[in-house]
This record gives C-alpha cells, structure tokens and sequence, in this order.
C-alpha cells in the first residue's frame, strides 16, 4: 500500500479512521499525538517537553517532532506503507516529511482530508474528555488547538494540493462514521 497522510482539525476522526484503515490494508499507523502521550506515561525527558506544549494546545517544536517521527518511521518494514496521523502539522514538517521520504526512496502517497463544522468538532471532544479523559480535551484548551490548526496546519491543505495529493472527505455529504469509510475505502480501492 502507498503511504497515506490523514489530515484534519482536532476530533475530525483521523485516529478513528486510521485504525479501521490499518485493518482493511494492513499497514503501519504512526500517531505522533499517540507517541508524545506514550512518552509523557513512561516519564520520559521527551515526554515531559511535550506534556508543557499539549496541556497549552501548542504544538512541539518542529525540529523535535520531526527527528520523533523519522526514529518513528524507521522501525516499520521498508515499503509496507505507512498511515501518517497527525503529521505533518506544519509546512517545514510537511517539507522535512517529503526529504525524509525521498532520502529513503520512498513516495509521499496520498493525503485523505477530514472536513468536519466546528460546532461538530467540538461537540465530539467534549465527549472524548468525558469517556477517555485526556487533559487537552477541555473547552478552553480545544479553542486554543482549533485557532492553532486554523493558523499553522490548515494552510497544508494548499501545499497538498499543490502537491497533488489532496483528496477530501465531508463530514457534511457523508454524516456517520460508516458513511465516511465508505467514501474514504472507495478511494484508497483505486490507489
Ligand atoms: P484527534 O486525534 O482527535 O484528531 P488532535 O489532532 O488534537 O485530535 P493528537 O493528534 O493526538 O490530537 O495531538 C495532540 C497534541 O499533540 C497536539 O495538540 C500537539 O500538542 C501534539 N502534537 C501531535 N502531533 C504533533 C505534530 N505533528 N507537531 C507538533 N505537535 C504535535
Ligand atoms: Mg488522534
């Protein structure tokens, strides 16, 4: 399978999507946001880095987090074909992804898009803090993380497009989960 770059606001379904793509196709899945917290339960000096920026709604420096995702990277099997989630989020990462892949000969693939209504969004992490508890998923610290996707990641989508890698999926024409996958599946069928 080609690599896959999942990309949306916070709460949009990237790791829910992911997953259910990782069994249909059988890849690898690299969550940074799953990664970060995995460093921030072990204790480690990384983990307590990060911990300052996501409690904020911030994101980590991008030299940090593309040296993370490269050592990320690197423990899957040449040419098995990875899902991105949750990187790049910026355009240097988006630069640094694309070096880092040419380096190794390997192609970008495709960019999957999740566009969702903001009042959806929230709507979702509110829920989310109740059944999974994770300390960046409060009111004050979403709007922080929606105003930080709007300034620093939403305008990937452009470099993406320009890229020709760029494939959205609405929310709005495809309202439940299923619905989605449907969409999303009927695409990566023709990839
Ligand atoms: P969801 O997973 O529901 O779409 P999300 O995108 O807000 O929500 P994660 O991807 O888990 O959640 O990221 C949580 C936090 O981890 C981010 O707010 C940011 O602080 C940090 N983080 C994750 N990936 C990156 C990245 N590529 N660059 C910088 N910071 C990151
Ligand atoms: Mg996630």
């Amino acid at each position: 399978m080609k690599n896959i770059i999942i990309f949306g606001a916070p709460g949009s379904g990237k790791g829910t999507y992911s997953e259910e793509i990782v069994k249909k196709y059988g890849m690898g899945h690299i969550s940074t946001g799953d990664v970060l917290r995995g460093e921030i339960k072990a204790g480690t000096e990384l983990g307590k880095i990060a911990k300052g920026f996501i409690d904020n709604g911030q994101l980590i420096p991008d030299e940090l987090m593309i040296d993370i995702l490269a050592a990320t990277y690197d423990k899957f099997p040449a040419g098995q074909g990875v899902i991105f989630d949750g990187f790049p989020r910026t355009i240097p990462q988006a630069e640094a992804l694309k070096k880092m892949l040419a380096e190794r000969n390997h192609e970008m693939g495709v960019m999957v898009e999740l566009i969702v209504a903001e009042d959806v969004l929230m709507a979702r992490l509110l829920n989310r803090a109740i059944e999974q508890g994770r300390a960046d998923d409060n009111e004050v610290t979403i709007k922080k993380r929606f105003d930080v996707y709007h300034n620093q990641t939403a305008p990937l989508a452009e470099w993406f497009e320009k890229e020709g890698m760029r494939h959205t999926f609405v929310w709005a024409e495809h309202p439940s989960k299923e619905a989605m996958l449907d969409a999303i599946f009927a695409y990566l069928d023709t990839i």
